[in-house]
């Protein structure tokens, strides 16, 4: 058989190249916006259509080029940010590989218009299939403005691989808000579909996060401050407490770059060990410098991976100045970090909380550990216990501290301990869950609409999920780009915090199939169970009753939504015989 070899042509190796760096919309807006700040750039305007497919323009008012540097720049390996050897193990954790405007016009048709400060002329040059079309001599302001026109025309397998729009959409306004939140002193304007989405100043991070996300994060997030001989550390973190709502904003930086981590997610997290659960996830704007000798360089500019020379201890660090900014924080509860591993304190707050008691417990101390008797736990069905009249059944209650108390039963004189949290816990989830299960729930009408600020990204799945939600009872009566007005709250959710519960309800139906099913109708529940107990210090005896009643009430009673123990029963006869 005759064997052909072929030489590829320098177009198919671009587009093979391409696809390394160029997979998506959402790709070419971050190559072409990080050119834009390289080059200095103090306003970016980035205009999108058909969710980048057909259509994506960066207008930035940085350096510019000349016409000699516009014709090149689109070549393979053109940079201006490399000339040596040493160059690359300084700065190409940036990315820097002259690579991306090449693999963009092998996979579009591209418009550059372009001037420098010197030129008194601009230059405009037409690029299709790499190669120049058009160059000639335009007016326009110092900068540069990028057109990228129906990407991957030429190259259709590609193509079909690109998502829905609206997915795409999200990609991009996902860089976005990356580099936006990393390069705040940037003014941004991002305009989809004639529609200015942000327009964001020059500001500081704080209030950059504030403009993306929101006022509500202005008492929520804790400044980080930290420097070590190998990494420094700055930035804002959620704060465990006052962040009632479960979801978290992630945004992790290494020099400046977006990474994603998570092992160094589990560092922060873990720093909160003890006031949130395993179900939320802490929000945090933190960046990382480090010496670009200690980490690996071979990481692909596109990749959001980073390997650490000495990673254990960057968690020991980031951690440790987790907890300090937790610790310095004002609104802290006394809680003693030094306080064991095993035992948890989860602090689930509502603003009334009282504080915390200072925790002086010897965890290791059980009284029952050394005479292994029979204890119970959660492996015997309420009538067991109970099987007369409750308010009958208790023959004694006893208080022992803000979380637990202790029950004496008429029926077998069993001891029962109670955690009072968990118990509330359980008992909140299941009335959730039955309002859930309520086929026609009643609403509660509101005088005035109540707003609810949301972020761009929210809204589009309060969009494809409004029936879903009005279902139980909401009503949500108007949906803006950036907040929901809502008219009608189900009855049985009134003592909620609205705002709230409908972010649990995104960050949910973000993970499901955009479907009511009860895996996520208990997920939702558990959250909202999580959020809305607050530990209160004492309990007088008919709270106690009362909780314990409820408790007896519920379809798993001796089990906590956390799947651990709310009631340990021992019984005497059992015990001494
Ligand atoms: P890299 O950014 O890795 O150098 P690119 O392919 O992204 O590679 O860009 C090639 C070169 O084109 C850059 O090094 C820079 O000199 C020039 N360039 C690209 N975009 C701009 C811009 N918006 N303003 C000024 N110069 C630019
Ligand atoms: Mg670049």
């Amino acid at each position: 058989m005759k064997q052909t070899i072929n030489i590829l042509s320098n177009n198919v190796i671009n587009q093979i190249a391409a696809g390394e760096v160029i997979q998506r919309p959402a790709s070419v807006v971050k190559e072409l916006i990080e050119n834009a700040i390289d080059a200095q750039a103090e306003n970016i305007h980035i205009i999108i259509k058909n969710s980048g497919k057909s259509f994506i323009q960066i207008i930035d008012d940085g350096k510019g080029m000349t016409k000699k540097d516009a014709e090149i720049c689109f070549l393979k390996h053109t940079t201006s940010k490399i000339k040596s050897i040493d160059d690359i193990m300084e700065i190409s954790t940036m990315g820097f590989r002259g690579e991306a405007l090449a693999s963009i016009a092998s996979v579009s048709e591209v418009e550059l218009k372009t001037k420098t400060e010197e030129d008194e002329s601009g230059t405009v040059i037409h690029i299709d299939n790499s190669k120049i079309k058009k160059i000639s001599k335009t007016a326009v302001n110092k900068g540069t403005s990028i057109i990228v026109k129906n990407m991957f025309f030429n190259i259709p397998a590609r193509k079909k691989f690109l998502k829905s729009d609206k997915i795409e959409t999200k990609h991009i306004l996902e860089t976005f808000i990356q580099i936006a939140i990393a390069n705040h002193f940037v003014k941004f304007k991002l305009t989809n579909e004639g529609q200015t989405i942000y327009n964001l100043a020059s500001e500081n991070l704080k209030n950059r996060i504030i403009s993306i996300f929101g006022k509500r994060y202005n008492q929520k997030i804790l400044q980080i401050q930290e420097q070590t001989t190998i990494v420094s550390i700055n930035g804002f973190l959620g704060n465990p407490l006052d962040a009632k709502k479960t979801r978290g904003e992630q945004f992790l930086y290494v020099n400046n770059r977006f990474i994603k981590s998570s092992y160094l997610n589990h560092a922060i997290k873990s720093s909160m060990e003890y006031m949130i659960t395993k179900e939320q996830h802490p929000s945090y704007f933190i960046f990382l410098n480090i010496s670009p000798k200690l980490i690996d360089i071979n990481v692909h500019p596109n990749k959001t991976e980073v390997k650490f020379e000495d990673e254990k201890s960057i968690y020991q660090i980031l951690k440790s100045a987790c907890k300090r900014s937790i610790g310095l924080s004002p609104i802290q509860p006394s809680l003693d970090f030094s306080v064991e591993k095993s035992f948890e304190i989860p602090v689930h707050t509502q603003n009334s909380i009282p504080r915390e008691p200072k925790l002086n417990i010897n965890t290791n101390f059980n009284p029952f550990t050394q005479k292994t008797p029979q204890i119970k736990a959660n492996n015997h069905n309420a009538q067991e216990l109970f099987s007369e009249h409750n308010t009958e059944i208790i023959k004694q209650v006893i208080n022992i501290d803000s979380r637990y108390a202790i029950f004496i039963t008429h029926t077998d004189n069993s001891i029962n301990m109670l955690d009072k949290k968990k118990a509330m816990e359980r008992i909140l989830y299941e009335k959730t869950i039955d309002l859930f299960n309520t086929q026609q729930p009643t609403s509660q009408f509101l005088i005035k609409p109540m707003k609810i600020a949301l972020n761009i990204m929210d809204i589009e799945i309060i969009k494809d999920n409004v029936e879903i939600i009005n279902k139980l009872g909401y009503q949500i009566q108007n949906i803006e780009h950036n907040s929901i007005s809502i008219s009608a709250i189900p009855n049985q959710m009134t003592k909620f915090n609205t705002q709230e519960v409908i972010e649990i309800f995104i960050e949910e139906l973000k993970q499901s199939s955009n479907k009511i099913n009860k895996e996520l109708t208990n997920n939702i529940a558990k959250k909202i169970a999580y959020n809305n107990v607050a530990i209160k210090q004492n309990s007088d005896n008919i709270e106690l009753h009362n909780l314990i009643t409820q408790l007896m009430e519920c379809e798993t009673p001796f089990i906590g939504i956390d799947g651990k123990p709310c009631v340990i029963n021992i019984e005497p006869n059992k015990f001494f015989n």
